[in-house]
């Protein structure tokens, strides 16, 4: 399968499926199966890495970092960088989701990097500008969020200025930036722009979280009237949908700017929007945000009672947040233990059936492609160590008339006597593969004439031992084999093996004609005492 082909095949799971992850995952799983009997290391690596994006549909997150390891450890094995690339980012969010964010920091670099490296563009390049931006502020970092910020606003007005949801995504988070860095000005300047961007938008939590950061830069700024009127627009948006809000941060930020405005009413509507999202979201990050504007909120309207008690809440939130940062880090050393287990298990897999494909099943030889692969190899170390490399061709004697007096299973029992015979003679620079039907090829590498003639006798000597019936063969009424061999000084500029084949079949085809059942050695290139060109001489076994 082409890599087109592969995508195609699993992404149609993704699309098939694109609200149920579960069955996804049932599918993916099969397609893995598939993927790893074929040993196909892109193929493997796709399906790890859209059942690491599956688990996150579901929420399992450490599952989808046991699957974003394997995912990246595989494609590292296909050099293909544009998937490793995609692998980091996957990692990246697969550690950002678990809370760590110094490792999702480390993974979105890793991308970033060989995107610049390999010049790549694209949506690869934006999302991991844009997670780079994302991380970098959480961690406090802004002048390097404000960094990949404007690298992506520029990338995506020149790759896809018709893409102005994302566009003012980047803007928004461009000003947060500088705002938490004091830069109020900025911040406004660049939200002012974005306002006719802002009305090309639908996408309503993205027009809200614009709306209510361009307030807070407004208060920040002492203008309380543009202030009001950003945020009345955002809460008008927001009816009745606190779900909306993609950043809740900001009503912290805004709550704490209408007190010192003193208008308590808006501040009171932000509060309350605030508590309806905290019921439905038992996160402690976004309950220690909750519940620490409540007890600013209630202190600063003087209700005194209520502030200790939402301060004592925020004292156990803390607790549990310190308790649960230990756990992730407990949480991410197990699943990459168990990741690191379960990809020395597959590399073992990939080998076994990388192995399992370049074998004859009958014979347990090396099959036809593979033999011309390794006999390239051979060639190639031969040409730089000017040795020779030897091709013994063996081909069973009446065959057919095994099988037409003996039946088909006896012949498969004879083509694995003579398989046998040529496995004994295999070591690292001698190799046999099952060329064919009853055809064996065996390929030497910097032997001399007289070592690669001595194992065709070996081999013949081993079967007229072994005195396996054949009747209809008139050379003593037992099965016979027809030997050609060649041994070629290779050059640089050689031939492939399957023309120093051919010569030794050449030389199988004499021992044919001269009455089977017996060894024949091409002395290619040389020619002989009678003027023959490539003499044939009879090699006595
Ligand atoms: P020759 O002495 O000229 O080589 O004659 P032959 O009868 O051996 O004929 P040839 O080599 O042309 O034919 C090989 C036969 O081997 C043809 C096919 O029916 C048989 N054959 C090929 N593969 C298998 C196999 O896996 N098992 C069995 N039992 N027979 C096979
Ligand atoms: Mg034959």
């Amino acid at each position: 399968m082409t890599k087109k082909q592969t995508r195609a095949r699993v992404i149609k799971v993704y699309t098939e499926y694109i609200n149920d992850p579960e069955k996804q995952i049932k599918e993916y799983k099969k397609l893995l199966k598939q993927a790893q009997e074929s040993a196909d290391l892109y193929y493997i690596g796709f399906v790890f890495h859209m059942l690491a994006v599956a688990y996150n549909m579901l929420g399992s997150k450490d599952k989808m970092l046991i699957n974003s390891v394997k995912s990246l450890a595989v494609f590292e094995g296909t050099g293909d960088f544009e998937m490793i690339a995609d692998a980091y980012i996957t990692l990246g969010a697969a550690y950002y989701n678990q809370e760590n964010y110094q490792l999702a920091l480390a993974n979105y670099d890793k991308a970033y990097s060989i995107i610049k490296k390999h010049r790549m563009g694209g949506t690869s390049r934006l999302a991991v500008l844009n997670n780079l931006a994302g991380v970098s502020n959480l961690m406090g970092d802004y002048r390097s969020g404000i960094r990949y910020l404007s690298e992506c606003l520029k990338l995506s007005e020149k790759e896809s200025p018709d893409r102005s949801p994302e566009l003012l995504v980047y803007y928004t988070n461009l000003a947060e930036s500088y705002m938490h860095l004091g830069e109020y000005q900025k911040a406004e300047t660049i939200l002012k722009d974005a306002q006719a961007l802002s009305e090309k938008v639908t996408v309503i939590s993205y027009i809200c979280d614009y709306r209510l950061k361009y307030a807070a830069a407004n208060y920040n700024l002492g203008d309380i009237k543009q202030g009001n009127k950003n945020f009345d627009t955002a809460m008008k948006l927001a009816e009745g949908a606190p779900d909306t809000y993609s950043d809740i941060e900001i009503f912290r930020d805004l709550t704490r700017l209408l007190l010192k405005n003193g208008d308590r009413e808006r501040a009171c509507k932000a509060v309350e929007l605030l508590t309806e999202y905290g019921k439905n979201n038992s996160h402690t990050m976004v309950q220690l945000t909750v519940t620490g504007t409540l007890a600013d909120y209630y202190r600063a309207v003087g209700d005194t009672e209520r502030a200790v008690e939402y301060y004592e809440r925020l004292a156990k939130l803390y607790e549990t947040r310190t308790r649960e940062l230990k756990q992730v880090q407990l949480n991410i050393h197990k699943s990459l233990k168990d990741a690191d287990a379960s990809i020395s298990k597959l590399n073992k897999l990939i080998l076994e059936s990388e192995e399992r494909a370049d074998r004859d099943h009958m014979t347990g030889l090396l099959n036809h492609a593979a033999m011309l692969r390794i006999g390239d190899e051979f060639i190639e170390t031969a040409a730089k160590k000017k040795e020779k490399i030897g091709v013994i061709f063996i081909d069973i004697d009446f065959f057919k008339k095994c099988n037409d007096t003996y039946g088909h299973a006896k012949g498969d029992e004879i083509i694995k006597e003579v398989a046998r015979a040529c496995q004994a003679e295999e070591t690292d620079i001698i190799r046999f593969a099952r060329y064919g039907g009853d055809e064996f090829l065996g390929v030497t590498c910097g032997l001399e004439d007289e070592a690669v003639a001595d194992i065709a006798r070996r081999i013949c000597d081993r079967i007229r031992k072994a005195d396996i019936p054949n009747k209809k063969n008139p050379n003593g009424k037992r099965v016979t084999l027809s030997v050609g061999i060649v041994n070629v000084a290779v050059t640089e500029k050689t031939d492939t093996i399957i023309q120093i084949a051919n010569y030794a079949d050449k030389a199988v085809y004499y021992s044919k004609k001269a009455g089977k059942n017996c060894i024949h050695f091409l002395e290619y290139g040389r020619t002989s005492v009678t003027g023959e060109d490539d003499p044939f001489v009879k090699i006595e076994f």
